[in-house]
Formats: structure tokens, C-alpha cells, sequence
């Protein structure tokens, strides 16, 4: 079986990414994996059909979890129902410590084939996440294939500037654009020029999930979610999470300090509903958990 590690940061767009494929007759069929590495499973609304591993990052604390998902697929195969693999990852995943499990473990290695490394690179965001997050750049230094997303709303120059950085850091790697999963031509890439920072005292990524209230006030909660993002957007890095509120279930996810449009969900769905997760890092959860009860004055 063939088996697909998708990996890419936070909010580079691999679950629209692999939707698309899957709608265009790639990775099809394949089972899909989806590793959330909060508690709350929110991807699965999105991408029906998929195998959803949460509460654990896979490539770290949800490893042995992801371990036993495809000791069963191995089982399957060995039963004559082999299928290809998609794991798509969590954004906090290191894809070097999923190919070094897999490599290792005899059952895996007799069973799987590995398919390129493919990361998803956000074209927005991608150089000052590089230049300031170690993880980042393991994300990269292991691709195999890399994707710009949002190539349509950032600069021909920022776009070049950013090739010259991946070309640096994974010389090997084919690098490919995208808009809305379909192919996007990309400019040339402008030479990297000077060192890159040593950023491996940085803090880890943290994953906190925060209950609201079903009669929860959303014009409050909003006024407190954008003042938060001005203050903090930088240590946010991503909050997610579906809400019910009078228009239906909405799924409300920010990147980088851009909370994006509110998507309405399938009533199908399995996402718990008014829990959010904040991933970001050098924050005091307990202080995050404050001002929120502050102003939603619980
Ligand atoms: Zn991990």
C-alpha cells in the first residue's frame, strides 16, 4: 500500500488542499487519516469519509495511536483488502519523526510504500514563519513535494523571495502552486541572501481547548475573540472550533490573526459543538481562560 504523509503549518490549507484532490480523482481510493492534535475533531466536517485520530499529535504524543491505525490497515491488506493511505497531519507534526516510525517498524516497512512528502506551504505567511519557527523548517527540510497555497494573494516578489528561501532549505524538493487545490504557475525564485536565525530555544506549540456556554452572548464573544487576535495574534496561531449560534453550526477558524469567513457545517457532522481551540505558543492558558470568562462573564 502506498501511504502519503501530507504535512504542512497551521493554516496552510491541506484539508481544502486534499478535498479537491480526492474531488479530481487523486488519492482516490485511499483512506484518508486526519490527525487533529487538540481533543476536539473539527476537520472531519469538512473531509467525510476520513478516519480522524485527535487529542495527539502523531508525530509525538499520538504516535503509538497512529501506529495501531495502520497496524490494522496492514491487517486489512494482509486479509486482501489492501488500501492506500493519506495521513494528513497535524500543523505541530514533524514529518521526519512519522517517516522514522515507519521505517522502523518492520510490520509498517513490509506493508507501506512511502509516496513523496508532500507539505503545503501558505504563500502569505510561509517566509516570516520560516525565519522565526524551527518547526517550520523541519516541515520543509523533509518535503519531497511542496505546495504554495494563496499563491494568488501574495506578491510576484514576496513569491520569489519565499522560493529562494524553500529552494535553500530543501534544495531536492519540487515545488509546485496552487489555488483552490488546482495547479497555479509560480515566478522564478529570487536567490536567499544571508543566514537563517537559530530559533531552537523557541517555545513548543500548545493546544487548549476552551468550553463555551450554550447561551453563550456571539457579539461579545466576537468583540473579545478580535481584541484578543490584535493583542496576541502573533502567539495565536490558530483557533478553531464549530459554534451553534441562531444561523446554525458555524466552523470559526482564524490564522495568523485573520479570523477567516465562518463556514456553515453539515447537520452530520460529529464535531462538538461551542468547544474552541487555541493553538499558540509563550501564552498562560489559565490567563486566556480568565479573560474569557471575563467578558463572557461566567
Ligand atoms: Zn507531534
Amino acid at each position: 500500500m502506498r501511504l502519503t504523509i501530507l504535512a504542512g503549518y497551521l493554516g496552510a490549507g491541506k484539508t481544502t488542499w486534499l478535498r479537491h484532490q480526492r474531488h479530481i480523482g487523486n488519492f482516490v481510493p485511499a483512506h484518508v487519516i486526519v490527525n487533529e492534535a487538540a481533543g476536539i475533531p473539527v476537520d472531519d466536517a469538512l473531509l467525510t469519509g476520513a478516519q480522524v485520530l485527535a487529542g495527539g499529535c502523531c508525530c509525538c504524543a499520538g504516535k503509538e495511536a497512529f501506529r495501531t491505525a495502520l497496524h490494522q490497515r496492514a491487517d486489512l491488506s494482509s486479509r486482501g483488502m489492501p488500501q492506500d493511505v493519506v495521513i494528513e497531519t497535524s500543523g505541530l507534526a514533524d514529518p521526519a519523526s512519522i517517516l522514522e516510525m515507519i521505517r522502523t517498524d518492520p510490520l509498517l516497512r513490509h506493508h507501506f510504500t512511502l509516496e513523496p512528502t508532500t507539505v503545503l506551504v501558505d504563500a502569505l505567511h510561509a517566509r516570516d514563519q520560516l525565519m522565526s519557527d524551527a518547526l517550520a523548517r523541519r516541515q520543509i527540510t523533509v518535503a519531497d513535494r511542496i505546495i504554495l497555497t494563496k499563491v494568488d494573494q501574495a506578491s510576484r516578489s514576496d513569491i520569489q523571495l519565499l522560493l529562494g528561501l524553500l529552494q535553500r532549505l530543501a534544495p531536492m524538493a519540487r515545488i509546485e502552486g496552487s489555488h483552490m487545490g488546482e495547479p497555479y504557475p509560480l515566478p522564478s525564485a529570487s536567490a536567499f541572501v544571508g543566514d537563517l536565525p537559530d530559533t531552537a530555544n523557541d517555545p513548543l506549540p500548545q493546544a487548549h481547548t476552551l468550553h463555551m456556554p450554550a447561551d453563550m452572548n456571539w457579539t461579545a464573544f466576537g468583540v473579545w475573540l478580535s481584541a484578543l487576535l490584535h493583542a496576541r495574534g502573533r502567539d495565536i496561531m490558530r483557533v478553531k472550533g464549530v459554534i451553534r449560534t441562531p444561523a446554525g453550526r458555524l466552523l470559526v477558524q482564524t490564522v495568523r490573526g485573520i479570523v477567516q469567513k465562518p463556514e456553515v457545517i453539515p447537520k452530520t457532522s460529529h464535531a462538538i459543538d461551542n468547544h474552541l481551540v487555541f493553538i499558540g505558543r509563550g501564552y498562560d492558558t489559565d490567563r486566556l481562560e480568565q479573560s474569557f470568562r471575563k467578558f463572557a462573564r461566567l
